[in-house]
């Protein structure tokens, strides 16, 4: 069921483009995140959900119900969207308990007390801090203050979740517990969330779906799978995935009665499928790191390479390996021995590859469907 519609959304501030003609539906208990590098627009289209901006056309429908329209004036106020909204800056009062800032809210809805504290107790056991209620804030963690803003956010049953970068002042080990959390809690309550991040493994843990944004404009919604098997242009294709995905430049050339994607001494298959669809003989061919298999020893068909660098990250391996001019990432599971400056073949599985036009960026053929 659409729960969320965004239709042709336009942000300008004096004069410059935030959000450019965005278009987005997000359905009834989706996690949908907004991804994209610094300045894209993110934070915008997050507080245009929450009415703390005005766009300057489209319109917004919150469950069937206009929640902003231009063309027909309406403007219904952040108070009345019931939204729960959590910032990068957990926003606690300091001079105000656990219990008192998960409270304030719910007094102010005029609920009897006794209600106020079963709710309180309630969703400070859903975040694990039952026994911090009469603490301040200056007496938890990061992280800890960051769960009392996500109590105080539930405590108070917002139809929408809103997050923006909830986790970004939170380091790197305590971010990785609250995802884990953040994740459970959407699955217990099943809240329609929009969150908004930069990191894209964040992206691809957290979300049902993702929206890719740059310069102000969506350039993809899809599930992680689909972002990550599938981009639907470069930029998407480079923004996702670490190590970044390889983008080898080349030409289709005919040999026999093979077509191949050739550049250099490399030449990879065109599978029979793809054929009719590659229109355009300039094109970029990516390849995930994770796609790339090394051997040692020499396999017939396989690519010889020199080992530039090896960087060991306990669970994986990366090794850049060069072939003439073109540089490729290869990841690897675990520890490797295999040196720098050390020959080594590689083999590019023909099916793992897309094609894109080198001069749009656009996606011409991916073999994942
Ligand atoms: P970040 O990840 O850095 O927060 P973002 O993707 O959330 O970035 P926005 O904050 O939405 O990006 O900003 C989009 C563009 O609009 C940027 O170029 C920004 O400078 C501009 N912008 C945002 N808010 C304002 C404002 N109040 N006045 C003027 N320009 C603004």
């Amino acid at each position: 069921m659409k729960w969320i519609e965004l239709k042709d959304i336009k942000k300008t501030y004096s004069g410059s483009p935030a959000v450019r003609e965005l278009n987005l539906t997000i359905e009834e208990k989706q996690f949908v995140t907004l991804l994209g590098p610094s300045g894209c627009g993110k934070t915008t289209t997050l507080r245009i959900i929450a009415g703390l901006e005005e766009p300057d056309s489209g319109e917004i429908i919150v469950n069937g119900k206009i929640f902003f329209s231009r063309e027909k004036g309406i403007y219904v106020p952040p108070e009345k969207r019931k939204l729960g909204l959590i910032f990068q800056s957990y926003a606690l009062w300091p001079h105000m308990t656990v219990r008192k800032n998960i409270s304030l809210a719910l007094e102010q809805m005029r609920l009897p007390k006794d209600k106020i504290e079963s709710i309180v107790k309630e969703v400070l056991n859903k975040v694990q801090l039952s026994e911090y209620i009469d603490r301040y804030p200056s007496e938890l963690s990061g992280g800890q203050q960051q769960r009392v803003a996500v109590a105080r956010m539930i405590a108070a049953k917002p139809s929408i979740f809103l997050m923006d970068e909830p986790l970004s002042n939170l380091d790197a080990m305590l971010r990785v517990d609250m995802r884990t959390e953040l994740k459970r809690l959407h699955h217990e309550l099943g809240s329609t969330t929009v969150y908004v991040t930069h990191d894209q493994v964040e992206a691809l843990t957290l979300s049902d779906k993702i929206a890719v944004m740059d310069k102000g404009i969506l350039k993809q919604v899809g599930t992680p799978e689909e972002i990550y098997k599938r981009p639907q242009d470069l930029f998407v294709a480079r923004f996702v995935g670490s190590p970044r995905i390889n983008c080898i430049e080349g030409n289709l050339a005919t040999e026999g009665s093979g077509r191949y994607f050739k550049t250099g001494k490399i030449k990879i298959q065109i599978k029979n499928e793809a054929q009719s669809k590659m229109s355009t003989d300039s094109l970029i061919g990516t390849i995930r790191p994770e796609d790339i298999v090394v051997s040692k020893v020499e396999k017939p068909g396989w690519i010889k390479v020199n080992v530039f660098s090896v960087l060991p990250a306990g669970s994986e391996t990366i090794l850049s390996v060069k072939q003439d001019t073109i540089n490729l990432s290869v990841k690897i599971n675990g520890f490797t021995d295999i040196r720098m400056n050390e020959s080594v073949w590689i083999n590019i599985d023909p099916l793992k590859m897309n094609y894109y036009n080198k001069e749009t960026g656009k996606l011409v053929f991916s073999y994942f469907s």
